[in-house]
């Protein structure tokens, strides 16, 4: 029999927040045609989202403000 003993368990700060920030970060959109775009973060992301207007929207072009505002 022991009484349970105080498990200390320290979280690294850094990779707290690290999370915390990966969160925040946009790195997904819904197109309206119905294709997903993903990225790994913003720049990734708005580079793949306007690749994918150029392919499939041709004379679509939409600003990094607008990409990452419609995106989550
Ligand atoms: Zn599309």
């Amino acid at each position: 029999m022991s009484r349970r003993a105080p498990v200390r368990r320290r979280r690294c700060p850094s990779i707290a927040w690290k999370g915390l920030d990966a969160m925040r970060a946009k790195t997904r959109l819904n197109c309206p045609c119905g294709a997903h775009v993903a990225g790994v973060d913003e720049d990734d992301l708005v580079i793949r989202a306007q690749e994918h207007l150029r392919e499939s929207h041709p004379g679509m072009e939409y600003s990094r403000d607008e990409i990452l505002f419609i995106s989550y």
